[in-house]
């Protein structure tokens, strides 16, 4: 996943696996001297969640001497995410849940900043658990040509596009927990007041299920989806990257789905 020389940022949210991450990339990084590792925190603007998170992940950074930016909805897109739910709200036409706009909006922001500071690579706390969730709700949404997209380790396919990393593609929840308890890490435990993704809930609920009923599942759900990735790689080849007509970054489509989110938040 990574270069002795890389430029390394890291989505940083504050919560207990970004948080483990951090801890861990800061632990090696140390060992590589032209390497280099950057914290980046996305403040979408949710009053009495983000603002404690926020000083938590600098509280994090400045303890380990870890440079630390952050990049705001606000800025970024007019509006903090606290008014755009409140404007969404008023229209009965928009289906997405507020997490599908905070997920795809903060998706940009992190890439944005990581293109900002120079980064060679952007690592962000997906977990195993997360990572088999979003093959489940991939396949859910019949959206399964994203699952090839949504690789460990990204390939190079567009110069705005930094490549992203998951170095706990392979690690339970479980883990990255125990590890913050057992180095007496501080994070975030509180839940976003928004969570209310109710696909991921029930895939949550059916993968954690069969996990307790099977040890092992989850790896042999992530491995399954590995050894078939080249072909789901060899049919999503189709799809080309351009680039959004409104705003310019990086897009399947001719207007990006921020942009077309923006649209709908007016
Ligand atoms: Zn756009």
């Amino acid at each position: 996943m990574f270069e002795f020389d890389d430029r390394i940022a890291i989505g940083v949210s504050g919560g207990k696996d970004s948080t483990s991450l951090l801890h861990i990339l800061a632990k090696i990084e140390r060992e590589y001297p032209k390497a280099s590792l950057v914290a980046i925190t996305v403040d979408e603007g949710i009053k009495g969640y983000r603002d404690e998170a926020l000083k938590i992940a600098a509280e994090n950074c400045r303890k380990l001497g870890i440079e630390h930016v952050t990049i705001s909805f606000k800025k970024l897109f007019g509006y903090t995410f606290d008014q755009m739910v409140s404007r969404l709200k008023r229209k009965a036409d928009v289906k997405q849940t507020p997490c599908a706009f905070c997920g795809v909006m903060r998706r940009k922001a992190l890439n944005i900043a990581a293109r900002d500071i120079k980064a060679d690579k952007l690592a962000t706390a997906h977990t195993l658990d997360d990572e088999t969730q979003t093959i489940l709700l991939n396949i859910f949404h019949g959206d399964v040509l994203r699952i090839a997209k949504e690789k460990p380790v990204t390939d190079e396919v567009h110069p705005k596009l930094v490549r992203r990393i998951k170095p706990f593609c392979e690690v339970p929840e479980k883990e990255t927990a125990l590890y913050a308890y057992v180095k007496g890490i501080k994070f975030q435990n509180t839940p976003c007041p928004y969570a209310s993704e109710a696909l991921r809930n029930d895939a949550r609920m059916i993968v954690d299920m069969m996990e307790e009923k099977h040890p092992g599942i989850m790896f042999t759900i992530f491995n399954s989806i590995e050894r078939i990735r080249p072909a789901l790689e060899e049919l999503a080849r189709e799809e080309g990257l351009g680039e959004c007509i409104e705003c310019g970054e990086p897009s399947t489509d001719r207007v990006c789905r921020t942009c077309q989110m923006r649209r709908l938040i007016g």
